[in-house]
């Protein structure tokens, strides 16, 4: 009888986690408040890159990059002028190359005369180890957040649904801004199970963003984060957002695998 009793109990429980995960929207995972201050940088670096670095956009080419759709096919967004621009149409990019525990610079700017509101707003990202097509990586939110508010834990600096910045250095549309990302990968067990998170620290403009934070898992759109697949080395992807807002560009991007 209580064997019973606890089984319809274990079944019950199932089938409610099973209805909540069905009925889960994004908006579970966002987060309004208490919003980063803002902080005005003092100077941004726009750091070249050091000796030991592996240059992945130096203002020339795309050599570095293929299509995230189709590895085969090269990246087909725009560089111009010593700058990469986001072609929406032809979908996200990724590294060649895989990338353990590495530094990375990458400089960013939304266009000066952005439109639009919230996540619809000069939106990209920065994903720290990409599995490739389907995988999301863990996504650093590139974002206009000089003066459009959205969700805390999706604005420039954060760790996309998982964690707000320490505080909000960016600049206005028009100027260059710059992440420099310390990221150390997840390590695994034998068996699949996470044996130390991932962790990353961020300087935004120089301010620091994100002080060694562990993650709870790839980023997810919908649900709670957590590691479901065991990885090594990973691929850097770059987002190109479906938003309608003007596409926003990149240039000087390096990394040094530590
Ligand atoms: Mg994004």
């Amino acid at each position: 009888m209580k064997i019973k009793y606890s089984l319809s109990l274990v079944l019950l429980s199932f089938m409610m986690t099973n209805i909540q995960a069905q009925n889960a929207k994004p908006e579970d995972t966002e987060v309004w408040s208490p919003e980063p201050p803002k902080v005005t940088p003092s100077k941004v670096i726009y750091a070249k890159p050091p000796s030991d670095a592996v240059v992945l956009f130096d203002g020339k080419n795309l050599d570095e990059w293929v299509s995230n759709a189709d590895r085969d096919k090269p990246a087909d967004w725009t560089v111009k002028s010593g700058i990469l621009t986001v072609n929406k149409n032809a979908g996200n990019i990724e590294t060649k190359k895989s990338f353990g525990n590495y530094q990375l610079h990458i400089e960013w700017c939304i266009p000066k005369n952005i439109t639009g509101s919230g996540q619809g707003r000069g939106n990209s990202g920065i994903f720290l180890a990409s599995l490739g097509k389907g995988d999301p990586g863990y996504e650093i939110q590139v974002l206009d957040s000089y003066d459009n508010k959205t969700y805390v834990n999706g604005m420039a600096g954060s760790i996309y649904k998982q964690f707000a910045p320490l505080c909000n250095p960016t600049l206005k549309p028009g100027n260059w801004q710059a992440y420099d990302i310390a990221w150390k990968a997840p390590t695994f067990n034998e068996d699949g199970s996470v044996k130390s998170p991932a962790t990353v620290t961020i300087y935004l403009n120089g301010v620091l963003v994100q002080n060694n934070v562990a993650l709870l898992g790839p980023t997810q759109y919908i649900g709670k984060p957590s590691y479901s697949v065991k990885h090594g080395a990973a691929l850097i992807k770059l987002q190109a957002h479906g938003d309608k807002s003007e596409p926003i560009s990149f240039r000087n991007i390096w990394v040094r695998e530590l």
